[in-house]
C-alpha cells in the first residue's frame, strides 16, 4: 500500500471538493483526506426518530422537519424611543402535524437562504411564544434539505439516521460538509489500517480503526445519542486511544534514547550555593530545600538530568535556578536560562546580578534585540568560556551563540516553549542537565502526559508568611469603587498593576485601550506617576520602566499581557485585571501571582465588562481560590483543555480528538501500555506501521532518529 498517495492526497481531489471548497476546509485544519477522517463530529442528531410538531413540549432541546409555510422580517420599534430596534427573522414551518416558528435576530440575509416550500431541519430549544399561543425556536440551528436534484443516497445522509455535525467555518454549510465526510470516507477509508500493535488491540479489546472511524462519522443505528454526544462510544475511545498511544510511544522511546546517553557527572563543593544562601534574607522552604537536592542528586550522577519542576506562582523557582546554576559553575562548567520573554530576562538578569554581587562570576545576558556589536562580544564571552552563567531569551539558541562548556540548562516558564527549542538548546552542550521549570498548574496525571519524557517534582508550598490574595470581581461600571481600591493601597505606600488584554487579532484595539487606560489613570492620579509597559516599546525603553517601578518610582504599572509571567515587584498588592472575562483561568492566576509576594495583604480585582452567566462563573472559581491546581482542573472542566493549556505556540501538543479532562482514563492507559512497549522494543523499526501512526500524528514533533 502506498500511503502517499492514499491518505495524504489532498482534500481538493475527493469527490464534492474542488479548489475553492478546498480552501474552507484548509481553514478547519483539513488538508488531506486522512485529515478529514480524524475530523470529528463535535454533536450529533438523532433524525431518525424525529418528533413530530405536534408533540413538541416547551423547554426541550429538539430536531424537527418540516416544509416552510411563511418567511418574513419584523422589525419592531422601541416603545420609549420609537427608533427601530433588532430585525428579526421569521420563519414557520409544518410537518402536517403542526405548525412551529423559527426566528433569528439581525440576521436578515436569511431571507434569502430560505424559500418557500423547502424542506428544513431545525434544531435549538422549544419555547412557549410571547402569548403562550404556540411554539417557537430562538436562534435555532438549521439546514435546508431541498437539493436541485438530490440523490437517493445523499436523503439518506442528512435524514432517517443519527446524523453527524461538524464545526464550521464561514461559507460551508453543514450538508455540504456532511457529503463531503461522506465521500472521503467512500475514498478512504479502504487505506487505513491498524497502527497500534495486534496484541494491545487484542489484550484491551479496541475495535478496529476502520470500523471506528466510519462509526464516529456515521454512526450506526444501534449507538446510543448519549454516548456519541459525550464522546464515550467504544469507536470514540479507540481513535482516542490511538493518539495518546502514539503520543505516549513518542515520549517513551525519545526517553529510552535519552537514558543511553552519557550525561555529565557535576562534582559541586557548595562554596557559592553556601555562600548564597548565607546572604539570603530568608530561608529556604522545606519544599524548595527538597528540590534542590533533588537536582544536586540528578547533578551528580551520569545520566543526563530531565527534570520538569513545577511551583505554582510565587513558590520560590527562581532562587532554585539559581543555586542549581551556582552548583554548575563550581564544577566548572557554564550555566544557561532561557526565559519566554524579555522582559522576563531583564528582570533575571537584575535579580540574579544583584544576588551575585559578591560572588565573582561572570553574568551575561543575550536577547534578541540587544545591539548587533554589542551581542557579537557576548557571544565571544560565552565561547570563550569567560560567562558562567547565560540569561537570555530564545536568542540563546540561535546559530552564533556557542557555548564552550553547557552543563546546565534552565528554562523557566516552560509553558513557552516546545520540545524543539529544548532539543535546540541541548545541542549547545554535550549532553548538559535540563530543568524546565513551570507555574502551570497540572495535574499530575496531566504533566505526565505532556512532559512524559521527563523526571517530575514540585515546589508544593509557598514561603511562610503570605496571606491568600482577596479577589473581588467589579463591574466596569462602577470605576469610582475601582479608583477607590488603587487610592486606598497608593496611600499605603503600595504599588498597583492594572493590566489590559491583548491578542494578536485585535492588537491594534488592544493596545489602543491600554494606552487610554494610563492616560487615564495619570489624570486621576495626577500627583503620582503612572507608567506604561507593552510589547511593542523597545527593550531599553522596557527596561527603564520596569526599573522605575521596581523602584518604586512608577506606582501605577499599565500594561498589556507581557506582564504575566515571573515579574517580582513585593511591594505591589493590587493587581487590577481590565476586561478581566476575556482571559483563561490559568492565565489570570499567572497575573494574579504578580501580587501577594511580600506580607502585605494584597489584592486582585477582576473587572468585569460583560455580566454574561458564563464568564461570571469562572470568574467565581478565581474568586474562591487562590490553588493554582483547583483552578486548572475548573478551567479544564469548562473550557475541554484548549486554553488552559495555552495557545498554539506553547509547543504543548494539540490534540485533535483528545478532551484531557473528558480521556483521563484512556490516558492513564495508553500511557501504561506505551511505556511497557517500550520496555519491550528497543525501536519501532520492527513496527513500520505504529512508526507511520506517530507520524501521523505528530509530524516531527518527535526526534524519530532518537527514536530509531
Ligand atoms: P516564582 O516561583 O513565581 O518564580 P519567585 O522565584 O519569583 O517565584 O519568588 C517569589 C518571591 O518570593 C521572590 O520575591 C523571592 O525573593 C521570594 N522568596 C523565594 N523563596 C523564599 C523563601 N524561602 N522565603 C521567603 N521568600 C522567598
Ligand atoms: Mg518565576
Amino acid at each position: 500500500m502506498n500511503k502517499e498517495k492514499d491518505l495524504s492526497a489532498p482534500i481538493q481531489y475527493i469527490k464534492g471538493v474542488g479548489p475553492f471548497r478546498s480552501k474552507l476546509l484548509a481553514r478547519l485544519g483539513i488538508h488531506t483526506l486522512r485529515d478529514a477522517l480524524f475530523y470529528l463530529p463535535y454533536r450529533y442528531e438523532d433524525r431518525s426518530s424525529i418528533k413530530k410538531i405536534v408533540h413538541l413540549k416547551p423547554n426541550e432541546l429538539n430536531t424537527v422537519i418540516g416544509r416552510v409555510l411563511n418567511t418574513n422580517i419584523k422589525i419592531p420599534q422601541s416603545y420609549i424611543t420609537k427608533k427601530p430596534r433588532l430585525k428579526i427573522f421569521e420563519l414557520t414551518i409544518s410537518d402536517g402535524s403542526g405548525i412551529i416558528t423559527a426566528k433569528w435576530f439581525n440576521q436578515p440575509y436569511l431571507e434569502k437562504v430560505f424559500r418557500l416550500k423547502d424542506d428544513v431541519v431545525l434544531y435549538g430549544l422549544v419555547k412557549l411564544n410571547y402569548w403562550g399561543t404556540g411554539l417557537e425556536m430562538l436562534n435555532p440551528e438549521y439546514e435546508i434539505l431541498t437539493d436541485e436534484d438530490p440523490t437517493p443516497e445523499q436523503i439518506n445522509l442528512h435524514t432517517g439516521r443519527i446524523v453527524p455535525m461538524y464545526r464550521l467555518t464561514e461559507g460551508l454549510s453543514q450538508k455540504q460538509i456532511r457529503s463531503i465526510m461522506h465521500s472521503a470516507l467512500n475514498t478512504g477509508i479502504s487505506y487505513i489500517s491498524d497502527t497500534i500493535p495486534m496484541e494491545i488491540i487484542q489484550s484491551l479489546k479496541l475495535p478496529a480503526l476502520k470500523e471506528s472511524i466510519e462509526n464516529v462519522h456515521f454512526p450506526s443505528a444501534d449507538l446510543s445519542l448519549e454516548d456519541l454526544n459525550r464522546g464515550s462510544t467504544v469507536y470514540h475511545k479507540r481513535l482516542v486511544f490511538d493518539e495518546l498511544f502514539t503520543f505516549q510511544i513518542g515520549l517513551a522511546m525519545m526517553r529510552k534514547g535519552e537514558l543511553k546517553e552519557k550525561g555529565i557527572s557535576f562534582s559541586p563543593n557548595g562554596r557559592f550555593t553556601s555562600s548564597l544562601l548565607s546572604k539570603l534574607p530568608f530561608k529556604l522552604t522545606s519544599a524548595q530545600e527538597k528540590v534542590f537536592q533533588q537536582i544536586i542528586h540528578d547533578m551528580k550522577s551520569t545520566f543526563p538530568m530531565n527534570r520538569l519542576i513545577q511551583g505554582d506562582v510565587g513558590s520560590g523557582k527562581t532562587i532554585v535556578a539559581l543555586l542549581s546554576m551556582l552548583a554548575c559553575a563550581e564544577s566548572g562548567y557554564q550555566a544557561a536560562l532561557m526565559a519566554p520573554t524579555e522582559i522576563l530576562a531583564e528582570q533575571h538578569y537584575i535579580n540574579i546580578s544583584n544576588m551575585l554581587k559578591d560572588i565573582s562570576l561572570n553574568v551575561q545576558i543575550i536577547t534578541g534585540s540587544k545591539k548587533m556589536n554589542n551581542k557579537k562580544k557576548i557571544t565571544e564571552i560565552i565561547t570563550n568560556e569567560q560567562a558562567d552563567i547565560v540569561i537570555g531569551t530564545h536568542a540563546l539558541i540561535q546559530e552564533n551563540v556557542n557555548f564552550e562548556k553547557l552543563g546546565l540548562i534552565i528554562i523557566d516558564e516552560q509553558h513557552r516553549f516546545g520540545v524543539i527549542q529544548r532539543a535546540a538548546l541541548r545541542k549547545k552542550g554535550l549532553n548538559p542537565d535540563t530543568i524546565v521549570m513551570t507555574a502551570t498548574p497540572i495535574p499530575r496525571t496531566l504533566a505526565l502526559t505532556l512532559y512524559g519524557d521527563l523526571d517530575y517534582c514540585t515546589i508544593d508550598e509557598l514561603p511562610p508568611n503570605r496571606s491568600p490574595i482577596i479577589t473581588i470581581l467589579l463591574d466596569k461600571k462602577k470605576e469610582n469603587q475601582r479608583f477607590k481600591y488603587i487610592e486606598d493601597e497608593i496611600k499605603k505606600g503600595r504599588q498597583v498593576y492594572i493590566v489590559y488584554p491583548l491578542i494578536e487579532e485585535f492588537e491594534k484595539i488592544d493596545l489602543e485601550s491600554a494606552i487610554a487606560g494610563a492616560e487615564d489613570i495619570q489624570k486621576k492620579f495626577p500627583q503620582l506617576t503612572a507608567g506604561l509597559i507593552h510589547g511593542r516599546m523597545k527593550t531599553d525603553e522596557r527596561e527603564l520602566i520596569m526599573k522605575k517601578f521596581k523602584e518604586g518610582d512608577i506606582k501605577i504599572l499599565v500594561s498589556t499581557t507581557v506582564i504575566e509571567v515571573g515579574v517580582d515587584v513585593p511591594n505591589a498588592t493590587l493587581m487590577v485585571i481590565m476586561n478581566a472575562e476575556r482571559f483563561g483561568l490559568a492565565q489570570l492566576h499567572q497575573l494574579r501571582g504578580r501580587v501577594g509576594r511580600g506580607r502585605s495583604q494584597s489584592y486582585c480585582i477582576l473587572v468585569q465588562y460583560k455580566a454574561g452567566e458564563d464568564s461570571r462563573k469562572r470568574l467565581n472559581v478565581m474568586a474562591r481560590t487562590t490553588d493554582g491546581f483547583i483552578i486548572a482542573e475548573e478551567d479544564l472542566k469548562i473550557r475541554g483543555h484548549g486554553e488552559f493549556l495555552g495557545t498554539k505556540q506553547s509547543g504543548l501538543p494539540e490534540f485533535k480528538i483528545t478532551n484531557l479532562f473528558r480521556d483521563a482514563k484512556i490516558l492513564e492507559i495508553a500511557r501504561k501500555e506505551a511505556f511497557s512497549f517500550a520496555e519491550k522494543n528497543t525501536s519501532l523499526n520492527n513496527f513500520p506501521g505504529l512508526k507511520e501512526g506517530l507520524q501521523d500524528f505528530w509530524g516531527d514533533r518527535f526526534d524519530l532518529l532518537k527514536i530509531g
